[in-house]
């Protein structure tokens, strides 16, 4: 008998039962597709999960979309300057580009991978308007740190949350927190997927009607609304050039039941976490932050880093995992290392210092909910026998 290779286990994967299938079909079903029903209940659901206390939630096709319109509410424009961590992916700063802004990319924690606040202080100007942390693979960034930053210095905080469902920060679910406004993705390989989709979340009514009305067009009413209210159908005001960036009804589905299934998942993702971080100890890495006692990590990603004197390089690691059928990645090759933004803003890496070790000695293992522990077991040994 032939010896049988297991099949490659990917990085990632969307965890998508019956019950999402059943509630797209309905949706499909039931005549109205784009935004309506299903996006109002899933916005005020995801309002309610996150403890509600005056939350609005504005559902959206991407947390591109969300992050674009919480800076242009926010009035972030030409002249601007907007400080962000180098450590994160491309979306998080190029909205800023979009409004002919200016991000301001620094350096990382060595510990953490989350934006530094010793950092954004010291590349505050007289034309900062605005900081945008990330929440790097789950854990919170230093929010306390941050808001006082922001307090002193007048700025706006829009926290880039795409990896940060749920966390909290000092026991407050990360949506909740005094910064501006915060913005989730619903991305394939998040902590819960529509296909595509976000959420921007914000406490200030007049923020959230922008968001409302620049979502669609710069029009005063949506579809649904102009559909079932008393005022004429056909009539609607265009207030402003907006966007395009409404969430489907079929998505909003989908979203309904993977947000009633979070905790589970959560629950998921913290077991697998501890597994690797139990059994890879001792192993010549760098293993991820934990969240300080009593604060949740999300968990969405699982960050390694090589320490020195690992028998491997980065590179030689994953291709050794990958001779295995273990999928990896790495989040993320920095920004300062981009051909657009090295060459825009002339960015060397000797000015992100522990952003770019971090990088080289970066990778991120398989976790999904879906993942079993046997399929874990397999990445754990193929570290064991590589680095051991
Ligand atoms: C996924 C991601 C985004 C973009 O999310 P989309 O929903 O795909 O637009 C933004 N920032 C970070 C850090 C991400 O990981």
């Amino acid at each position: 008998m032939p010896e049988t290779t297991p099949p490659f286990l990917p990085f990632a994967r969307p965890d998508i039962g019956d019950a999402e299938i059943a509630a797209v079909t309905e949706a499909l079903r039931s005549g109205w597709v784009t935004t309506g029903p299903k996006t109002r209940a899933f916005e005020e659901a995801f309002s309610a999960y996150l403890g509600g206390g005056g939350l609005q939630s504005i559902a959206v096709n991407s947390a591109t979309a969300g992050l674009h319109l919480a800076l242009e509410a926010l009035g972030i424009g030409p002249g601007d300057e907007v400080i962000a961590p180098t450590l994160t992916f491309t979306a998080t700063v190029e909205v800023v580009r979009y409004l002919g802004a200016d991000p301001v990319l620094v350096d990382v924690d060595p510990v953490t991978l989350n934006i530094a606040p010793e950092k954004i202080r010291a590349a505050i100007t007289p034309r900062t308007k605005a900081i945008l942390p990330v929440h790097y693979g789950g854990l919170a960034c230093h929010m306390d740190a941050i808001l006082a930053i922001a307090r002193e210095h007048g700025l706006k905080v829009v926290e880039d949350a795409a990896h940060a469902l749920p966390t909290t920060w000092r026991g407050r679910l990360v949506g909740q927190l005094d910064s501006d406004v915060t913005v989730f993705s619903f991305y394939a390989n998040k902590t819960m997927t529509t296909g595509e989709g976000g959420m921007a979340v914000t406490r200030n009514p007049a923020l959230a009607e922008r968001m409302r009305v620049m979502r669609l067009h710069g029009i005063n009413r949506d579809a649904f609304d102009r559909f079932t209210s008393k005022t004429p159908a056909w009539y609607y005001e265009v207030v402003a050039p907006g966007f395009k960036y409404n969430l489907t009804d079929i998505a909003a589905a989908l979203g309904l039941v993977q947000l009633q299934r979070l905790p589970q998942f959560l629950e998921r993702r913290q077991h697998l976490a501890a597994r690797y971080q139990a059994k890879l100890a001792g192993l010549p890495l760098v293993l991820p932050a934990e969240a300080p006692p009593g604060d949740v990590h999300s968990w969405h990603l699982y960050v390694l880093r090589l320490a020195p004197g690992a028998r491997l390089s980065r590179d030689a690691l994953i291709q050794a995992l990958s001779e295995r059928g273990i999928g990896t990645s790495v989040h993320y090759v920095p920004l300062h290392r981009h051909p657009y933004w090295r060459d825009r803003y002339g960015l060397a890496p000797e000015q992100f210092p522990q952003a770019d070790a971090a990088y080289q000695a970066m990778l991120s293992l398989p976790l999904f909910t879906a993942m079993s522990d046997a399929e874990q077991d397999r990445v754990i040994a193929a570290l064991h026998e590589l680095l051991g």
